[in-house]
């Protein structure tokens, strides 16, 4: 039977939405409001039992910011979502609301920036360990489980190397145990990956990248059970105070209404300029999931619908001019970090190191990433084309 409560497209453009109490206006309004008045002190005092079941103060609920989480929970298969100012402080709420001093963290090597500050420099004031370890084997990764082992974290892909990870494997060895999993999964968004369905407990990604898609606001999103959802906003959500505002829950409502759209286009687009990219003599590699020659194909193409945008590859360099120069040729993949908007981006991980400590014998020193945006393929590879030809003349 049809379901209709899993149909993208009436998650996208019709839950959570209750035109009648706005006017029927087809946009939702921006409810920039503070705070929530009540007829009563019982109606009150309610509020005050139980913040997450009204609105009282918009450091909690805001109506706006609820057709956001209703979305973004049923894309995901899950209870309940919280949406946070940007995806740092979606991560930071997940992994603090689920370790004590004494905890062991198990997370895979090479998260997202800070996410690894908040393991090595936060998490270890408050006497929580970490242990990294590569996830790509998931019975290798989970031997480094401790008795005291509270949480692990998962980042599948991650965003420059696209490791990728055995969900359902790690899962299924986790829960028993009663370990909390959290993946960030803003590489595939839940279009093309669905963690909580293969049994993951905690889904984050960052909505400043796909679903915002415009680059022109932030914000973090987690989904899990209606329990786990609850805690963090009792705790960590209310005490931080780091909830979206309503003005930019509202551009990530505008956002997600073409999100489909948007990433059938970078895929189709994806695809096109790894076939480019293949035949370019400068190339030593290339990182995409779903290229046969990526390490960990057969799971890729088990565990992720698609894949789209992001891609890396390895520039063959002796020297660091060579990479500076096809980045700095490029005219229309803009220099910037972050990724998922409409514009194509490049970022060199050698922008990252003093420029005398290139050494082209270690390879991230020439890996580079793509971001692939929403403009017509044709014109990128062109704009690829002249940047990689520029550089050959070094
Ligand atoms: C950008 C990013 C984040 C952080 O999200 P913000 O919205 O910038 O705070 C986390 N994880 C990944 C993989 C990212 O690319």
């Amino acid at each position: 039977m049809h379901n209709q409560a899993q149909d993208i497209s009436y998650i996208i453009n019709h839950l959570g939405e209750d035109h009648a109490s706005y006017f029927n206006a087809i946009a939702p309004p921006i409810m920039q409001t503070s705070n929530f008045a009540f007829e009563t002190v019982a109606e009150m005092r309610k509020a005050f039992e139980d913040e997450m079941g009204g609105y009282l103060y918009s450091r909690g609920l805001n109506p706006t910011v609820d057709i956001l989480r209703k979305k973004l929970a049923a894309l995901d298969g899950a209870e309940d979502a919280l949406v946070f100012n940007n995806g740092a402080a979606a991560t930071f709420a997940g992994v603090v609301a689920n370790v004590k001093a004494g905890d062991h963290v198990l997370s895979v090597t090479h998260p997202y920036t800070w996410t690894a500050h908040l393991f090595d420099t936060i998490l270890s004031r408050f006497g929580v360990s970490v242990t990294y370890a590569d996830g790509s084997d998931a019975a290798s990764f989970l031997s480094h489980v401790q008795a005291n082992t509270a949480l692990i974290y998962l980042e599948s892909p991650n965003s420059w190397w696209l490791d990728i990870q055995d969900l359902r494997a790690i899962a299924e060895v986790s829960k028993p145990r009663g370990i909390t999993t959290l993946i960030d999964n803003s590489y595939c968004t839940p279009l093309y990956q669905k963690p909580i369905e293969l049994g993951i407990d905690i889904a984050m990604q960052t909505a400043t990248k796909y679903i915002g898609g415009h680059s022109d606001t932030l914000g973090g999103v987690l989904t899990g059970s209606a329990a786990m959802m609850r805690k963090i906003f009792n705790s960590e959500y209310l005490c931080a105070g780091n909830g979206i505002q309503p003005f930019n829950a509202w551009l990530l409502l505008r956002g997600l209404r073409t999100l489909p759209a948007r990433i059938d286009r970078i895929t189709a687009s994806t695809q096109k300029v790894l076939a480019f990219l293949k035949t370019v003599d400068e190339i030593e590699s290339i990182i995409f999931p779903l290229d046969p020659s990526y390490t960990q194909y057969g799971l890729a193409q088990q565990q992720m619908k698609n894949a789209c945008g992001l891609l890396s590859f390895y520039i063959k360099a002796q020297e660091i001019e060579k990479i500076e120069h096809f980045c700095n040729s490029l005219q229309h993949f803009r220099m910037a970090v972050s990724w998922g908007g409409h514009e194509s981006l490049v970022i060199p991980k050698c922008a990252g190191i003093p420029q005398n400590q290139f050494d082209a014998t270690n390879p991230t020193h020439r890996l580079v990433r793509l971001y692939v945006g929403l403009e017509d393929s044709e014109f990128l590879i062109k704009d690829l084309s002249q940047a990689f030809k520029a550089a050959s003349l070094l």
